[in-house]
């Protein structure tokens, strides 16, 4: 049975980047059963109910601007897949919740971006899922739990975030620049959070967690993490496959639940 993962997708200049984080990106599908499709659970897709797009193959969205031109030649048209959208659809609406359907929309950068450096062939089928970030993580952990079945389906449910996003405090001459304390300290906590299923902790993160407003001063990119600690289970086990930070603040985390 797969994990449900949650990876970082970084700064959309991620492909082009040779670091930490990329060699990590780069290696995980080997470590992984080969899924027959993957569910793709993308911040930059933030709509007011749960969405799936349905399309027999994915337009590559170039959804950000001022980029080198060698980004906008990136290109990832895998196959969407009609059987899992429609899975995915009924196991949403089996949970209790509202669901919708994109005929047309492909996958944004926070889902090819990882895909492009873990399946470089974009030879599996690619069904993306949206969030709903006003409705804070109870929600996403929900929606999460209606997902679970699809790992048993050989379904990968890929969430994809950042563990810290704050644009304005990036440090973005330097890739390898050093990371401020409050990042470290957020870090841990959640961290801490994520290992020892501390489920009421981790949906009042705001709250509790030290510095979460300057870690995420919006909550879109932190959501895709509570779908993935949802679709793990009940009683999800964390293990955190990889650490590190681009440009000081912006940590490229991920996590497998299961
Ligand atoms: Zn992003």
């Amino acid at each position: 049975m797969l994990p449900s993962l949650f990876v970082s997708h970084g700064a959309p200049t991620l492909p082009l980047e040779d670091c930490p984080a990329t060699d990590f990106l780069k290696s995980l599908a080997g470590t992984l059963p080969h899924p027959r499709a993957i569910l793709a659970v993308s911040a930059h897709w933030d709509t007011e109910i749960p969405n799936v797009n349905h399309v027999a193959i994915n337009e590559t969205i170039h959804d950000f601007y001022g980029f080198p031109e060698a980004l906008y030649r990136l290109q990832y048209p895998a196959p969407g897949s009609f059987a899992l959208a429609d899975r995915t659809r009924e196991l949403v609406a089996c949970a209790g919740l509202q669901v919708g359907v994109d005929g047309s929309r492909g996958l944004d950068h926070g889902a090819w971006v990882p895909l492009l450096l873990m399946y470089p062939h974009a030879d599996i089928p690619v069904v993306q899922l949206s969030v709903q970030s006003p409705l804070g993580p109870a929600h996403h952990i929900r929606l999460g739990r209606a997902l679970t079945d699809l790992r048993k389906e050989d379904v990968l449910v890929l969430a994809t975030g950042s563990f810290t996003h704050n644009l304005r405090t990036m440090n973005r001459s330097r890739i390898d620049a050093p990371e401020p304390v409050w990042s470290q300290e957020f870090s841990a906590w959640i961290h801490g959070a994520l290992v020892e299923g501390r489920t009421d902790d981790l949906v009042a993160y705001r709250r509790l967690a030290p510095h979460a407003a300057v870690a995420h001063p919006e909550d879109d990119h932190f959501m895709p993490l509570f779908v993935a600690y949802g679709a793990g289970g009940d009683a999800p086990k964390a293990t955190r496959l990889h650490q590190s930070t681009t440009y000081g603040s912006l940590r490229m985390d991920a996590y497998a639940f299961e």
